[in-house]
């Protein structure tokens, strides 16, 4: 027996299966991440073949098994395919790395609606251009660790728990998160970080403008968050897209 369940989802990924399917990787309310066959999603006269891009956020109807590893896909309407997002190469970029943190980092049918609305929500916000893309990547990037249960404390020192004073440069540990400017002194191999960038994380924490901070900056910043999420999960390699779109 399989369950027919009615959801909106975000399209991961998409491969050519057989002569004339697909397999695609969703991004579910419902259920979180799965993979679903589109029987004939290939031939001229599929609907749903068309509108299953990368991206898309569409309305569904799947047969759910949970003794299958791959779901069957009966019915799919478009709600939006980010118009905006496909003109701009940079969109692009950043909406497709964000994409590949969920495909990469979650897990197969563990429902997380709350993650759903922030995709959701993000993707959005990129395609009517709200801020620009690389600072709503980070937005989301935050977001996204203290779903998967990395967050990121910036009151206290992760090294002596003493208040993190904002207007010292500070230190920044892979393992343990941020530092305090007596133990980034007393320590080695700490990655510096400067009251600006400081700053602009604070800004980016507690939901402020970040208008007058540079792409540099907060580019500095992403780097930092993707190699201390690559620190925590092993078999993360670092972020695929940004190398496709350079
Ligand atoms: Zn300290």
């Amino acid at each position: 027996m399989s369950d027919i369940i009615k959801t909106e989802a975000v399209v991961l990924s998409k491969l050519n299966y057989g002569d004339t399917s697909s397999i695609v990787t969703l991004y579910t309310e419902s259920d979180g991440k799965l993979s679903a066959i589109i029987k004939g999603g290939r031939g001229p006269k599929s609907k749903s073949g068309k509108i299953i891009d990368p991206l898309n956020h569409l309305q569904i109807i799947f047969y759910k098994k949970n003794t299958r590893d791959v779901q069957i896909l009966s019915d799919a309407n478009l709600i939006s395919h980010f118009v905006n997002i496909k003109e701009d190469l940079d969109d692009t970029k950043y909406s497709f790395a964000i994409i590949e943190l969920v495909k990469n980092l979650t897990v197969e049918l563990e429902a997380n609606a709350k993650l759903f609305k922030g995709l959701i929500k993000i993707l959005n916000m990129i395609n009517d251009k709200k801020e620009a893309s690389t600072f709503l990547y980070g937005r989301f990037l935050l977001f996204f660790l203290s779903e998967l249960g990395y967050e990121l404390s910036i009151d206290k020192c992760s090294i002596c728990g003493n208040d993190v004073v904002a207007k010292k440069s500070l230190g920044f540990d892979y393992n343990t998160g941020f530092v305090c400017s007596d133990c980034f002194e007393s320590h080695s191999g700490l990655e510096n970080v400067s009251a600006e960038l400081f700053e602009l994380i604070f800004c980016l924490k507690t939901n402020r403008l970040t208008e007058k901070f540079s792409v540099d900056l907060m580019d500095r910043f992403n780097l930092l968050l993707e190699r201390y999420l690559k620190f925590h999960v092993s078999d993360f390699k670092g972020i695929q897209s940004f190398q496709i779109y350079r």
